[in-house]
């Protein structure tokens, strides 16, 4: 089925006596394997977007909120217990500040998510995926003795290596120079295409979006520009 699925969704956040829909209605279906790049002017909803398609956040409750299924999962009526298993399982993130744990190794950083995934076995995943991202030389290495552009790589591995069916990530380069965030965006690919993970990623950069199966264009919470699925006639 459908990695995620929203429908009309809508998600306001209430600031003194006047609500702000930060999403006003957004349609958006993202298939296995699809990279989706969101763009649009800050403030307009993309950090809410992620946070939903993570499982972090949920739209409005039923009947203003429209639907949003991420794996299968209603996010109106999952639990708050479903909702942590889901992200552990279902779901890598990458930020744009790498959010490595600072006192752990770059093998240990990538091993964390199959901890909390309750996975067993298979105790060469973390290395191999590092060996990929090109830091089978660095697996001891600390955070702050790696490059901005080699913790990324750290973290890409980290998103991917518990096998999500769908990997969030906010503008993964928008704290690197353009030859590191390029080398990012390259195993980001590679390892999204050979382990099958859709990719959302929100990015201000049209060379990254261009990267993309598709890109939406999002003004004010609404998509302005772009194709709701990737069977849907462009609304352009
Ligand atoms: P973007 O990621 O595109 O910059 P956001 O999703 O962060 O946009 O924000 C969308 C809108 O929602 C903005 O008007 C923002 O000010 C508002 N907003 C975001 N988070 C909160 C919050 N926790 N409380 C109140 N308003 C918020
Ligand atoms: P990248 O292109 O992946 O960001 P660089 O070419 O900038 O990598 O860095 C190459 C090497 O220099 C790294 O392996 C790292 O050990 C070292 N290095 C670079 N930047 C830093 C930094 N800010 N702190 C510590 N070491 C760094």
């Amino acid at each position: 089925g459908d990695v995620l699925r929203l429908e009309r969704a809508r998600r306001t956040y209430r600031r003194g006596e006047a609500p702000v829909a930060a999403l006003d209605g957004i349609d958006l279906v993202v298939r296995p394997g699809e990279w989706v790049a969101i763009v649009g002017p800050s403030g307009c909803g993309k950090s809410t977007l992620l946070n939903i398609a993570s499982g972090v956040d949920r739209p409005d409750p039923p009947p203003t909120g429209g639907r949003a299924i991420l794996c299968g999962v209603d996010l109106a009526a999952a639990t708050e217990r479903e909702l942590v298993h889901l992200r552990r399982t279902a779901v890598g993130v990458v930020f744009q500040a790498f959010h490595l744990v600072p006192n752990l190794t770059a093998l240990e950083n990538v091993e964390l998510p199959l901890a909390l995934a309750g996975e067993r076995g298979d105790p060469g995943r973390a290395r191999e995926l590092l060996e990929r991202v090109g830091l089978g030389a660095r697996l001891n290495h600390h955070p702050g003795e790696l490059s901005g552009g080699e913790e990324q790589r750290v973290a890409v591995a980290r998103a991917l290596v518990h096998r999500p069916r769908l990997v969030v990530a906010d503008e993964p380069t928008g704290n690197l120079d353009s030859a590191s965030g390029a080398l990012v965006l390259d195993v980001l690919d590679e390892l999204r295409r050979t382990e099958g993970a859709a990719l959302l990623m929100a990015t201000h950069d049209d060379a990254v979006a261009a990267r993309a199966d598709r890109t939406v264009r999002i003004v004010d919470g609404r998509i302005v520009d772009g194709r709701t699925s990737a069977d849907a006639e462009p609304t352009h």
